[in-house]
C-alpha cells in the first residue's frame, strides 16, 4: 500500500468523495471545508510538486480544475473562488503529491478563510531587478 494518502485515494485504498476524473487527473472533496466547496484536483500519478510536474500533466490537471471551478460556483452559488497551490514545507505544503485547491468563497467569509501577505510595494527598480533575475532563468528567455 502506498505511503501517500492521495495515491491511496487514486488506488481506491482510502475513502474520498470524488467529484470528477479524467484519464490522468482526479478531483475530490478536501476533508477540511472552512467554507463549503473546497475541492482538490490532483494528477493520478504521484508527482511531488510543481517542480516535478510536466506540462502535459499540468494541462490536464488545470483543464479539470477549470471544469470543477465552474461546477463549484454553479452548484454552491459561490460569490467568489480561489485557486491555491503549495510547494515544499516553507510553502506550507503538507501532502507531498501535487494538488490544486479550489476554494469557493462567499461574501463575508473572511473570518473563516485567511489569505494574505504583508504588504510591501517596492520601487520600480527593485521590481525590474527581480524580474530580470527570474527572466534569465527561464528556458524561453522570458518576455522581451
Ligand atoms: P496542502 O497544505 O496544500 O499540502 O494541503 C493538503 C490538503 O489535503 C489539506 O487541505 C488537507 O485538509 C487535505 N487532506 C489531507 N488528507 C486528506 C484526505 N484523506 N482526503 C481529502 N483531503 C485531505
Ligand atoms: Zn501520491
Amino acid at each position: 500500500m502506498s505511503e501517500c494518502i492521495f495515491c491511496r485515494i487514486v488506488n481506491g485504498e482510502a475513502a474520498a468523495s470524488i467529484v470528477a476524473e479524467t484519464a490522468g487527473a482526479l478531483a475530490f472533496m478536501d476533508i477540511n471545508q472552512p467554507v463549503p466547496g473546497h475541492v482538490l484536483v490532483i494528477p493520478k500519478a504521484h508527482i511531488q510538486d510543481i517542480y516535478a510536474l510536466d506540462a502535459a500533466t499540468g494541462a490536464e490537471v488545470f483543464a479539470l480544475t477549470i471544469e470543477v471551478a465552474k461546477a463549484v460556483k454553479a452548484a454552491l452559488q459561490a460569490d467568489g473562488l480561489n485557486l491555491l497551490q503549495a510547494n515544499e514545507r516553507a510553502g506550507q505544503q503538507d501532502v507531498f503529491h501535487f494538488h490544486l485547491h479550489v476554494m469557493a468563497r462567499y461574501t463575508g467569509d473572511r473570518d473563516r478563510v485567511h489569505l494574505g501577505w504583508h504588504p510591501h510595494l517596492p520601487a520600480r527598480a527593485e521590481l525590474d531587478a527581480l524580474a530580470e533575475r527570474i527572466k534569465r532563468q527561464m528556458t524561453n528567455g522570458g518576455v522581451d
